[in-house]
């Protein structure tokens, strides 16, 4: 009897820590959870996906791989040092139909034991896992990707085993993913020109405050050209305002293209671009802003129509340096202002330098 009774205790005790260790599990997940949820970004969401899943499910590895033919999570995670660590465990594809020939990845998930062969492209660095799960990430309901998780034990992830849970945090993870993108694609918008690709006016205010303290602190000297381009009106009056567009995105380019990588260009307003050379003296600001001047008058702009447009514009030049009185940024953009000023009644297509 009393064997019986024993035996029925270290039932009950091995029921009663599983459920403890159940509901240990569902506090972890949950935590993990409302950390993904809270992600602000697609660099923080990677990071908590890289660096805290494998320790928090006592995984031997995690990967994730995602489908990337714009570049978009690339270019998002390129304002951020990437660490170290992520090399060879956030693997990305251009071509869709990678994801199924190449990394084998289904619409449901996929627990199995680990064979090289096939799984070796999810998990470069690891060849000694027993078993997989590669859970399928979706975007309004297409692939994306895979969050991949592998383990030394092979027991972890076996065909039989319900996937409901991980069916469950894929779905989160790829909610948040999703989000992620949309959030920085809205924050981005604050401060992209949509028009030209150029950074805008709120983005230059930001930075050429930063510029001026900068130059201010080195004793460096900072020059700024204001552009304009010339009879704009005219263009959109003759040619239609779609032209007009066109002509801007063009300048952009050009502009995009005469700049160095320590100058910040923005586009200032409707037809008017600024352009902040740090570290740089009048003369040669001045050099640099008739090369300017020369590209954009000597290209022929392809409005869509059979005759390519001819445009000009003016530069004002201001530069803060020992010989002005220049000592605020407004200052320094109120006096490229009035330069574009007298460039334009100098007759346009030139550069005037304030004094
Ligand atoms: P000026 O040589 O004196 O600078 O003459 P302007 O005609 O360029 O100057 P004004 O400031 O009178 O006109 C600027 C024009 O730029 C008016 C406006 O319709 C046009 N513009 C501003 N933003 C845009 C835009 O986003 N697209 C197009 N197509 N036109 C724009
Ligand atoms: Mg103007
Ligand atoms: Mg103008």
């Amino acid at each position: 009897m009393p064997s019986d009774v024993e035996s029925i205790q270290a039932k009950l005790d091995a029921f009663l820590r599983i459920a403890k260790n159940n509901e240990q599990k569902h506090v972890n997940f949950q935590e993990y959870e409302l950390g993904l949820l809270n992600c602000s970004g697609v660099f923080e969401l990677f990071s908590l996906i890289l660096e805290q899943h494998r320790d928090r499910f006592q995984l031997s590895e995690v990967t994730l791989l995602l489908f990337d033919p714009e570049y978009e999570f690339q270019r998002l995670l390129d304002l951020h040092e990437k660490p170290s660590s992520w090399r060879n465990r956030l693997l990305f594809t251009d071509k869709e139909h990678a994801l199924i020939d190449t990394y084998h990845i289904f619409p449901k998930p996929k627990l199995s034991v680990f064979s090289t062969s096939i799984h070796q492209v999810l998990f470069p660095d690891h060849n000694e896992l027993k078993s997989v799960a590669i859970l399928p990430l979706k975007r309004q309901n297409k692939l994306i990707g895979s969050l991949n998780l592998g383990s030394r034990k092979a027991d972890r992830f076996q065909p039989n085993i319900g996937t409901l849970f991980l069916e469950h945090l894929t779905a989160v993870i790829s909610a948040c993913i999703e989000n992620a993108c949309l959030q920085e694609r809205i924050e981005q918008l604050g401060l992209i020109d949509p028009l030209t690709g150029l950074n805008n006016r709120r983005f230059f205010d930001q930075r050429i405050s930063e510029e001026f303290t900068l130059a201010q602190r080195n004793n460096a000297q900072l020059s700024c050209l204001f552009i304009d381009l010339d009879h704009f009106k005219q263009v959109n009056d003759t040619h239609g305002h779609h032209a007009g567009d066109l002509v801007l995105k063009q300048a952009a380019r050009i502009f995009s293209d005469s700049m160095r990588t320590s100058d910040v260009l923005a586009r200032y307003g409707g037809e008017e671009f600024v352009i902040i050379l740090a570290d740089t003296t009048s003369d040669i600001a001045y050099e640099i802003a008739e090369r300017i001047r020369l590209s954009i008058a000597n290209t022929d702009f392809d409005i869509d129509k059979s005759a390519p447009l001819k445009v000009t514009l003016s530069i004002g030049l201001a530069t803060m340096d020992n010989s002005t009185h220049i000592t605020t940024t407004s200052q320094l953009l109120e006096s490229a202002d009035q330069a574009v000023y007298a460039a334009k009644n100098a007759g346009r297509n030139c550069v005037h330098r304030s004094h």
